[in-house]
């Protein structure tokens, strides 16, 4: 069903949250829009202004990988301000009462973690922009350090030690999948029987290809999201609300 109003969404989510054993959130750039961070395919997100860089631009052009880490500095500003939202806490809220085992997430903003989710309950499919990784050997940097040496060397993106390429700890589209994080999400959708999207257009594949996974395993399916969703058919409760309205009754103390 389509929730048709707020308080029927909230009152329909609380009748499914209550008789689950194990549920599995699923967010995307939405649940954090209210923390200041634009998503993508909203009017006037991310998709509007700069196109995202794909992998194979990013190792063959050096032009490009200072392009991606110009960009990148252009929005640390709401990056390092950003606090969770109330999606993030109801999430968290729901982690801490032991309904909610790990949570899958296309997000790379690092919010849930400051929610207070421990990093070893959050799968991050597309990896956490909040520090780099180097290509070839996987030394970490903080990006601090990259931004420091970026505008020492006259704006040009700096190469690791061993020669290798630093990039932020993301997933470029074109960029292998993380393996393991791709398995233990698929563990725990078949594992579920609540599956709960949050904040997502649901076109990114192979992460799209989650909720299917659910429902198809016998979970019940949410969908929460202001847009609709070529998913929305298949949902048990499709709720077209804002996020953190739809959530802020199930923030704990
Ligand atoms: P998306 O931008 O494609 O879709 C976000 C959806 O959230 C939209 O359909 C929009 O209508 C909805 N939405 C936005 N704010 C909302 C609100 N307050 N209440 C209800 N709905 C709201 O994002 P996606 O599906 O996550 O895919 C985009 C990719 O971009 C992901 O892979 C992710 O890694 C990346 N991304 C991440 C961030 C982040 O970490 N915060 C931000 C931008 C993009």
């Amino acid at each position: 069903m389509i929730a048709p109003d707020l308080a029927t969404a909230i009152s329909e989510l609380r009748g499914l949250i209550a008789g689950a054993q194990s549920i599995i959130p699923f967010t995307g750039a939405g649940i954090s829009t209210e923390c200041g961070i634009p998503d993508f395919r909203s009017p006037g997100g991310l998709w509007t202004k700069n196109r995202p860089i794909p992998f194979d631009d990013f190792m063959t052009s050096s032009e490009m990988r200072t392009e991606s880490w110009r960009q990148r500095f252009v929005l640390e500003e709401s990056f390092a301000q950003a606090q969770p939202g109330r999606g993030h806490r109801a999430l968290a809220t729901l982690y801490h009462a032991g309904k909610i085992p790990a949570l899958v997430t296309q997000n790379i903003d690092n919010l849930h973690q400051a929610s207070g989710i421990p990093p070893q309950d959050i799968v991050e499919l597309h990896g956490n922009t909040t520090y780099a990784l180097c290509l070839a050997c996987a030394t970490r940097y903080e990006l601090s350090w990259v931004r420091e040496k970026f505008e020492a060397n006259g704006q040009h993106a700096p190469d690791c030690t061993c020669g290798g390429y630093i990039k932020t700890a993301t997933v470029s589209f074109g960029q292998a999948m993380p393996a393991e994080a791709m398995q233990r999400a698929e563990e725990l959708t078949k594992r579920c029987d609540l599956f709960v999207a949050v904040g997502s257009s649901l076109v990114v594949w192979p992460a799209a290809g989650f909720p299917l996974m659910a429902k198809r395993n016998g979970a019940a399916l949410v969908i929460v999201n202001r847009e609709s969703t070529e998913f929305d058919e298949l949902a048990d409760l499709v709720v077209r609300h804002d996020i953190g309205d739809v959530f802020a009754p199930f923030i704990g103390n």
